[in-house]
């Protein structure tokens, strides 16, 4: 295992001012967290993060990456928290930990291999900064270097997960080094056999010609000198992997690829690549259509470079790539190579050319490249790649993407429209949290559900998928309509039965044709919301009957305790405004239970209650077939509030109001709502709305106002 100077050694060979206390006590830190922890291998788990933070000494990372590194598994595998890793080591390297504790809960999401894109977008999101991918790319590196001592079916799932998503997340981050490694590691261990097949014939091939590579080192390397051009020429052996993807590609077999060998000529400036290039083709038939100019034209993640193919000595197909020696640095560390301890760290100009790099970085991330170090250049580069979108994923790792703004509702629905129509709450990482919550990208949503719950109508202007607003929409429709059908049900059955007439729905649905509706529910739709009257849909199915209904008029309502008690129990059940029939309270004034009540069918609205003795019900008195039976219907333990008027006359001095409001406060009395009129020099007429709980509570409020010196008079309004 390495020890702590060593580690300190590594990164003080290519920063010399690295701050040696802060690595030191980063290497304690996790020594301490990590204690007698256990690999797969055997071997000490403490080995790992120093592996990891070795594999980034090599691309030349600053220290909070290299902190941060030697950190990484600390807060998900050991006592260690997050909180303490930032008072410790500081918001920067907490930053850098918590980003990469994130990506390892992760994990369990790709599982699912086909949401790989999904993955690493998530991947991108969730880790807002690029050292902590650079981190996690080599956690993965050196777990697949040391792959062999998982079960087999976990080696399977985690090189291909490898080649899915993290090699080509190295290869776009321009570290190709990196990308080739953790090919040849994740091929080695999905097709052990052609990897072995492969490199048995590299080795054998390389044993032959070992001279040719020699030879070309040095007939290229004299050839350039002749022409005044200094460079460095090395020649290497393609990759397992990439051989065999070549073989794949052009089904080729291993005997007739030729080209497995590449040449590398580094030399000094632009002008020199090109004249190395003609020196080349001077020399060596070129392989047409092999020529491909990246100086001109760079890639996308910034890589430049001059290929060719001739036809060198032994006939022998040899592959070049000619480049600068700052254009080999970008090509193998890629995005690391920007974090580069240089001579002359603050020197601007380095940034300018590697502004290509920028600008790659600043079409896809909205960069913050203010810094004119390189370190700072790392800190500010924020991966706001996807800033449209939050990933989130299910408690069974499940991931949905949502546009940014999207509420667990909206997840709720893009899960299953039930699981959006019955949700009640959510657990946010494991936590309760509001269903109105802004979720945030790597967010685990457990959506708490309520069989036979209904979307409230005001989410539909909350949730910002259109999924969720159609479904909602949709749900809060059926529900009304259920509300009505339920409404028209009840009013139906007690028409039925004052006719003294039989009341089913095979009875109801002869009945159809005659009443102009297609179904059963139509009619008690209709009948609910007061479009068709009780009185009709009778006649219509007894047409022999003859409507000897009387009104219940305010006059015959009020001698209703005449009335027995299973007539009493008759009315529809009101439990409130909260109940599942579509029910109102009388606009001037409502209804409190303990009232005397009635119902009246408005058309399009439902019932409307009214206390037996309000005024308003004269105006109904010619329409019998509107008034409806009604009782109240409440558990003591559903308590709800129910809203009255109160019409005061108050003594008009300073104070009043204040005293008279008092009084309701406490008296448990909710007020919602107060309107004033002066009516005289001395007298104030104020109208207030309470919500109370019944007519005791609502008279108990108004004997304590009258007892009031400051107020002369107070009545209830029953509309
Ligand atoms: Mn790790």
């Amino acid at each position: 295992m390495m020890r702590q100077y060593e580690l300190v050694e590594r990164v003080k060979r290519y920063n010399p001012s690295t701050d040696e206390a802060l690595l030191n006590r980063a290497y304690v830190y996790a020594m301490m967290a990590h204690g007698n922890q256990k690999r797969a291998s055997g071997d000490l788990f403490f080995g790992h993060p120093l592996e990891v933070a070795a594999i980034l000494t090599d691309l030349k990372l600053d220290d909070a990456t290299i902190a941060a590194a030697v950190l990484h598994d600390t807060v998900e595998d050991t006592q260690a928290t997050l909180e303490e890793i930032t008072k410790s080591f500081g918001p920067q390297i907490g930053a850098l930990v918590d980003g990469l504790t994130k990506i390892k809960r992760l994990d369990l999401v790709s599982k699912r291999a086909a949401q790989g894109e999904n993955f690493r977008k998530l991947l991108l999101a969730v880790a807002d900064d690029v050292r902590v991918l650079l981190v996690k790319l080599a956690d993965r590196l050196h777990n697949m270097r040391t792959l062999g001592f998982m079960p087999p079916e976990k080696r399977k799932r985690i090189a291909e997960e490898t080649l899915d998503i993290y090699a080509p997340l190295a290869g776009r981050m321009g570290i190709q080094e990196m990308r080739e490694e953790l090919e040849d590691l994740a091929f080695q261990n999905l097709d052990p056999e052609a990897y072995e097949a492969i490199s048995r014939h590299l080795r054998e091939v390389t044993a032959k010609a070992e001279k040719l590579v020699e030879e070309i080192e040095h007939d290229l390397t004299a050839k350039l000198k002749a022409q005044g051009i200094e460079a460095e020429v090395t020649g290497r052996q393609k990759r397992p992997y990439s051989i065999w993807r070549k073989m794949e590609r052009k089904s080729v077999s291993f005997e007739q690829l030729s080209d497995i060998f590449g040449f590398r000529v580094i030399v000094g400036t632009i002008d020199e690549c090109y004249r190395a290039l003609g020196v080349v083709h001077t020399t060596w038939p070129m392989v047409p259509g092999r020529y491909k100019d990246y100086i001109s034209t760079p890639k996308q993640n910034d890589y430049r470079s001059i290929h060719t193919t001739v036809i060198g000595p032994g006939r022998q197909r040899v592959e070049l790539q000619i480049r600068t020696r700052d254009m080999d640095e970008i090509a193998e560390y890629g995005i690391a190579a920007h974090a580069l301890y240089k001579e002359g760290v603050n020197d601007n100009s380095r940034l300018a050319k590697e502004s290509r790099a920028y600008q790659w970085l600043r079409r896809t991330i909205d960069l913050l490249a203010e810094g004119d170090n390189p370190e700072e250049f790392l800190e500010h580069t924020k991966l706001e790649l996807f800033h449209d979108q939050v990933f989130c994923f299910t408690p069974k790792g499940r991931l949905i993407a949502l546009p940014r703004g999207a509420t667990p509702i909206d997840f709720a629905y893009a899960v299953h429209t039930d699981v959006g129509n019955t949700a009640v709450g959510c657990k946010i990482n494991g936590r309760m949290s509001p269903l109105l919550t802004e979720l945030q990208n790597g967010d685990e949503v457990e959506i708490v559900r309520s069989e036979g719950q209904t979307p409230p109508a005001a989410w539909e202007s909350l949730v910002v998928t259109g999924k969720a607003r159609a479904s909602i929409r949709r749900a809060t429709r059926a529900a009304v309509r259920r509300q009505y059908t339920g409404l028209g049900h009840q009013i139906l059955e007690r028409a039925f039965e004052r006719a003294g007439r039989l009341f089913s729905d095979e009875k109801l649905k002869g009945s159809l044709p005659r009443l102009a509706r297609a179904s059963i529910e139509d009619v008690l739709a209709a009948v609910g919301r007061g479009e068709m009257f009780s009185g009709d849909v009778v006649r219509a199915v007894y047409p022999d009957y003859k409507d000897e209904r009387r009104a219940i008029s305010a006059e015959a309502a009020g001698q209703a305790d005449g009335k027995s008690p299973e007539q009493m129990q008759r009315g529809i059940p009101i439990r409130g405004l909260n109940s599942d029939m579509p029910i109102r309270f009388a606009p001037e004034g409502g209804a409190v239970p303990g009232d005397r009540i009635v119902g009246i069918l408005t058309p399009g609205e439902g019932v409307t209650i009214y206390p037996i003795q309000s005024a308003s019900l004269a105006a109904f008195d010619n329409e019998p077939d509107r008034w409806i039976d009604v009782r109240w219907d409440f558990e003591v333990h559903d308590r709800q509030r129910f809203p009255a008027r109160i019409k005061l006359q108050s003594i008009n001095e300073p104070g009043s109001l204040a005293q008279i409001t008092q009084v309701i406060a406490d008296h448990d009395g909710n007020i919602d709502n107060v309107s004033m009129k002066r009516r005289t020099q001395d007298f104030t007429d104020l109208t207030i709305d309470l919500a109370v709980w019944d007519l005791k509570h609502l008279n108990a409020i108004i004997a304590e106002l009258r007892a009031k010196r400051v107020v002369s008079r107070v009545d209830r309004v029953n509309g």
